[in-house]
């Protein structure tokens, strides 16, 4: 009887540090260094994964607690997945990173990323030198998840602790739970259990190869500021970051609501060109300039957090610095 091997998938693993490649005490959970470990060093012993997929390449983009994570290694990410993603026998890729900013670096991947082929990212709550590290699993799952077929073209994904997440929407919402992230009020897109994939809902913003994006010629990005509303929140940050940087988020109470000298003072920059955005700094809901008494001439962050929003901005402004277009970009993705 001839026995028939099934091909597996090929998949590149590409490290940027984070808590799963952290190394601390043996057997606890906090008091470690974040990306200690180079990629390789967190996958080749993990149980089953040579049963799953080939793992053709690993590469470590940087090594570093993710609250370092800057446009520069985006860019530099964005650019080596392009260019892996054009060879034949590369079908995925995974990427190990620190949990803090995962959500930040999965959506700019998912507007400059030009390929259908699976890219999924997840990291860790625990070190690796840990009692119960989740590492490991959450690597299995997310090479499992990376050779799927089902995750072809559903843009960038965030695997973490049995649930499949989309980038635009995925937020950690726990700082030390095992099962940190969540989909907001928006659900999942699915479930792993083990190494099968469970699809239930996908995206309907654009991403990947239907942005206007496109990074390959950028060494550096515009820089956009956030600034956090609070009662009795002096209005001057305003003006601080209206002089340093070229567009504003700003995270606003309730329906993206402020204070009058906030609202006065938004109107003030605004009128001089520089784009304001606003969000809310509630993680669920929708801003969108109906709300209320905020009808000035910006643009409203829909449902995208400031720190995505921030993000977007910038990318926007890479194409345009007029207001309604902007406005159009944040009804698009
Ligand atoms: N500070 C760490 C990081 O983001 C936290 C983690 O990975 O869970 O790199």
């Amino acid at each position: 009887m001839i026995k028939i091997k099934s091909i597996l998938k090929n998949i590149v693993i590409i490290g940027t540090g984070g808590t799963i490649s952290g190394v601390g005490e043996n057997g606890k959970t906090v008091s470690y260094k974040a990306g200690s470990l180079h990629v390789h060093d967190i996958y080749y012993n993990i149980t089953g994964i040579n049963e799953l997929a080939n793992i053709k390449e690993h590469i470590d983009i940087v090594s570093i607690d993710s609250c370092n994570m800057d446009f520069s290694v985006w860019l530099k990410l964005a650019k080596t997945i392009n260019e892996l993603s054009k060879h034949d026998d590369i079908d995925g890729f995974v990427i190990t990173h620190g949990t803090d900013t995962l959500e930040e670096t999965a959506y700019f991947l998912n507007l400059t990323l030009k390929t259908d082929k699976p890219v999924v990212i997840t990291g860790a709550i625990r070190p690796s030198t840990a009692t119960s590290a989740d590492g490991p699993f959450n690597i299995y799952q997310a090479v499992a998840l990376a050779r799927s077929e089902e995750a072809k073209g559903k843009g960038v994904l965030v695997s973490f602790a049995d649930g499949i997440y989309g980038a635009r929407d995925v937020q950690k919402g726990n700082s030390c739970k095992l099962t940190a992230f969540n989909h907001r009020e928006l659900g999942c897109f699915g479930y792993i259990r083990d190494d099968e994939v469970y699809f239930f809902n996908k995206s309907l913003r654009k991403h990947t190869n239907s942005t206007i994006f496109n990074v390959e010629n950028y060494k550096d990005l515009p820089k956009v500021s956030i600034a956090l509303f609070y009662a009795g929140a002096d209005s001057q940050i305003l003006d601080y970051l209206s002089s340093t940087s070229q567009g504003i988020i700003v995270a606003g109470a309730g329906c993206g609501n402020c204070s009058d000298s906030w609202n006065l003072k938004i109107k003030e920059i605004i009128s001089m060109g520089i784009p304001v955005v606003r969000c809310s700094r509630i993680s669920n809901g929708i801003v969108t300039g109906k709300n209320e008494n905020i009808l000035e001439t910006g643009v409203y962050g829909n449902s995208l957090t400031s720190q995505k929003a921030r993000i977007l901005l910038s990318l926007a402004l890479t194409k345009t610095k007029n207001l309604s277009e902007i406005k159009e970009i944040f009804n698009i993705y």
